[in-house]
């Protein structure tokens, strides 16, 4: 029987449906009905199925179970059906739903990368050891909305007593002054071998709208920089640094089998890192999934053109792994 693949609309969910359909898959997408006429202008997606809301995705779940559906899981599912959510879902599933634990708290996840050997910003638990400037963050915020920097320890103080609620669900970290990176791998477990299929950084405002004004006004203007998300540039990095981005993604897959099962980290996942001038790479956070910049390499990426002969993007690179799987009846390694 044919397999069909199928994701929520939205996220990264054209390139994912684009890529299956090169590959020979059926494709579906699960729209939030408004956005159903937007999807089916894209020859590539054989259906799209409507839902009033995400929530309902589960009352679809049995209808879906008698067709032959893998569902390729995206930075959506997370933030719109939550990790609980995410977990819930019983159709096949691309992806080890052991990882979404340690995704989503921060603290596991700096012990991953530590395990790993990678380099980190210090954390702070006390806000009396903060000796450098930092970046406040809040858990479970979405794409960077509503952090905030502070230049030391008294005008942090200052800022949170102002707002006593921020308290108990602040984390904070040491704010690393370098340029943003974002390393998106793919890790085969049928090839048991790490793949590079793109770099970019994000386009977040306003923080890349501060540059956009003198000084002698942002002085008086009193902006509050925030790190919204609302597109990607490529990046292609000096060629002497591969060798380090490889052995990173490595490390981060290696260790994954020791805290999540032997299935531990596959697919398509992302370091996000800030290298500072004395190019040294500091992870900040790890995605387990297909990343929204992947969206930049449809096409394939300059990456991505030196080990295929032709444009392959995350999506389709995924949709190629399940068709391996499927001819080689080894489904079981890759889905859960
Ligand atoms: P959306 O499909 O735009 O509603 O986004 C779904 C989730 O993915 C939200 O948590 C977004 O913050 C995140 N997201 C969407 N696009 C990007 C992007 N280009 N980079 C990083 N995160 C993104
Ligand atoms: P995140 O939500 O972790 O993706 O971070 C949002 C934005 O803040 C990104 O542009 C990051 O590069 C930046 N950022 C996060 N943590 C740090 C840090 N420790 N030092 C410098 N920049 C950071």
């Amino acid at each position: 029987m044919r397999y069909i693949i199928a994701t929520l609309a939205s996220h990264s969910c054209l390139q994912i449906l684009k890529g299956a359909k090169d590959e020979g898959f059926r494709t579906m997408a699960i729209a939030i009905e408004n956005k159903v006429s937007f999807y089916k202008r894209f020859k590539f997606i054989d259906e799209v199925i409507g839902i009033p809301d995400y929530k309902q995705f589960y009352l679809l779940e049995n209808r879906l179970k008698r067709k032959n559906i893998i569902i390729i899981p995206h930075g959506s599912f997370v933030a719109y059906l939550g990790k609980e959510g995410d977990e819930k879902i019983t159709l096949p599933y691309f992806g080890n739903k052991k990882i979404l634990e340690i995704e989503a708290d921060r603290d596991k996840q700096h012990d991953w990368f530590k395990k790993s050997g990678l380099l980190l910003p210090r954390m702070y638990k006390n806000i009396e050891d903060v000796d450098k400037a930092v970046i406040v963050k809040y858990h479970g915020a979405q794409g960077g909305y509503g952090y905030f920097l502070s230049p030391d320890k008294n005008t942090l103080k200052t800022k949170l007593s102002k707002n006593k609620s921020l308290n108990s669900k602040i984390f904070l970290q040491e704010y690393i002054v370098g340029v943003p990176i974002y390393l998106q791998y793919f890790f085969s477990p049928l090839d048991n071998k790490i793949e590079l299929m793109g770099i970019d950084r994000r386009y977040e405002t306003n923080i890349d709208g501060l540059g956009r004004i003198p000084a002698y006004m942002q002085s008086k203007m009193n902006i509050i920089p925030s790190f919204t998300v609302v597109g990607n540039f490529p990046i292609v990095v000096r060629e002497s640094l591969l060798p380090s981005i490889y052995e990173m993604g490595e490390k981060v897959v290696e260790t994954a089998k020791e805290i999540a099962g032997p299935k531990g980290l596959y697919g398509p996942f992302c370091l996000e890192t800030v290298v500072t001038s004395d190019q040294q790479f500091y992870v900040i956070e790890i995605s387990c999934r297909i990343v929204a910049g992947t969206n930049l390499f449809i096409s394939g990426s300059q990456y991505t053109d030196l080990s295929y002969g032709e444009p392959i993007s995350t999506g389709r690179r995924i949709a190629r792994e399940i068709k391996k799987a499927i001819k080689l009846k080894q489904l079981d390694k890759i889905l859960d």
